[in-house]
């Protein structure tokens, strides 16, 4: 059925409204037709009714069509209006359509087809124009809400930025306390070390028996603390890049052989066997012995703290591409894969809490982690619990200097490395006798 048309006439001619009205009728508009003789009356009119169509004469007493259209626009009355021309206001019809004139049609051409065709496109046209002033609408209104975000997204970045600076500066002078502090501490740690020696040299006089176990203790007290602060030296230096590998060429079975003496004693106090075999067809790397003797002594201390029974194997291996593998492996309680990440991070240890079974201070492999990578190298780990752990150092014969680690991304699970071996056993020839299969398989 189709929609009851309300019409407002606005002419002061009653000849001409009825022309209107009846060209209206003939055409079959269904509507309920009202009609004016002024604008002021047509003003108040529309101000009151909502009507679907305005025929307004551009002629009126009280004042020009012009006027009135300008009047009803600066009110905020919407409607569509049909200016009905007489003969010469042609010309200022485009004036008209300026104001807000939806449509002018001259006088002379009222029929009923004309002026239902009039008024049918300018009501459509009407609704048009509505619906984009509405999608206009709510275009600015999301406009302001964007606008709005992004301001909330600009000042949570500011306050990121903040964060992320103050974290910057507590994580540097965080460094730089240790730095100091271990460094300060080491001065008079060497004194205790050094006249502790001294004290124990018999040509300073003859201690009893119990003197001399006190001075024992005070020196190995002493010389463990100092390696905890050497420790802690180490990792502050390698945070804040202030470490430099001094490399040079020198054979790493020697090397190896030197740290796994140094370590055999504390292996033997625990009565675990520690196993070596060297199978280099050439020794000679260039690297920074120093360094490299310090990763096999961390990863044996390790070992020999966290094994209670079986053994120690020290493997070192010449691999494809022009590469040396280290590896140590032990039989010892086995790290959980979920602990694989997270050991290799500062001050982590698998257990967290004060009452510990095993000392230490949790920097050992994060330090290990930084000089393999400023060494090019990567370090493989597998580990199974209760059974035993096995650490891999794959080194280049050549490292390159400058380093390149200080851009290396952070510590990371590779996906694509990360294998369980329980599906893929992993042995080296020597392992093969002697090493607990089915570990978990980690590479940093
Ligand atoms: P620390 O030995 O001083 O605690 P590390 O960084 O050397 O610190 O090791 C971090 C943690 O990794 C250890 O506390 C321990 O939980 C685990 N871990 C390292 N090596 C072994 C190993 N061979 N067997 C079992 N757990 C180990």
């Amino acid at each position: 059925m189709e929609e009851t048309l309300k019409i407002l006439v606005v002419d002061d001619d009653e000849v001409d409204r009825i022309s209107i009205r009846s060209a209206l009728t003939k055409a079959g508009v269904q509507m309920e037709l009202s009609e004016v003789g002024d604008g002021n009356d047509a003003f108040s009119a529309l101000t009151t009714t909502a009507y679907h169509c305005v025929f307004l004469d551009y002629s009126l007493p009280d004042q020009d069509g012009l006027t009135l259209i300008q009047q009803l626009r600066s009110s905020e009355i919407k409607v569509p209006l049909i200016v009905l021309t007489g003969q010469g206001d042609e010309e200022i019809t485009l004036q008209l359509l300026k104001a807000g004139a939806t449509d002018y049609l001259s006088k002379s051409r009222i029929s009923p087809e004309t002026l239902s065709q009039v008024l049918r496109s300018a009501i459509r046209v009407y609704r048009a124009e509505m619906q984009a002033d509405l999608a206009n609408q709510q275009l600015r209104e999301s406009h302001k809400q964007l606008i709005c975000k992004n301001q909330e997204l600009e000042r949570q970045q500011q306050q990121i930025q903040m964060q992320k600076f103050k974290l910057l500066e507590a994580s540097r002078l965080k460094s730089l306390f240790l730095a100091t502090i271990s460094h300060e501490l080491r001065t008079p740690m060497n004194a205790i070390i050094g006249f502790s020696q001294i004290l124990l040299r018999p040509k300073f006089g003859q201690l009893t028996h119990q003197q001399g176990d006190m001075i024992e203790r005070i020196l190995n007290n002493g010389k463990h603390l100092l390696m905890l602060l050497n420790e802690v030296l180490d990792f502050s230096k390698l945070e804040g890049g202030g470490l430099d590998l001094k490399a040079e060429i020198f054979d790493v079975s020697k090397v190896i052989n030197l740290a796994v003496s140094e370590m055999r004693s504390l292996a033997d106090a625990k009565n675990l066997s520690l196993l070596v075999q060297t199978d280099l067809q050439n020794p000679l790397v260039f690297n920074d012995p120093v360094r490299v003797k310090q990763i096999l002594i961390n990863l044996l201390s390790n070992a020999i703290k966290f094994t209670e029974s079986g053994e120690i194997w020290v493997e070192v291996k010449e691999l494809p591409a022009n590469r040396v593998a280290i590896i140590v492996q032990d039989t010892g309680i086995g790290i959980a894969p979920r602990d694989f990440k997270h050991i290799f991070e500062a001050f982590r240890q698998v257990d967290q809490t004060i009452t510990r079974k095993y000392p230490g201070t949790g920097l050992g492999l994060a330090i290990i982690d930084s000089l393999v990578r400023m060494m090019g190298g990567k370090i493989f780990l597998e580990s199974k619990l209760g059974v035993g752990s096995m650490f891999k150092i794959e080194l280049p014969h050549q490292i390159t200097l400058p380093t390149v680690a200080d851009d290396a991304p952070p510590l990371q699970l590779d996906g694509e490395e990360v294998f369980c071996s329980a599906n893929k056993p992993h042995h080296s020839s020597s392992q093969a006798r002697k090493a607990p299969i089915g570990y978990p398989k980690f590479k940093l």
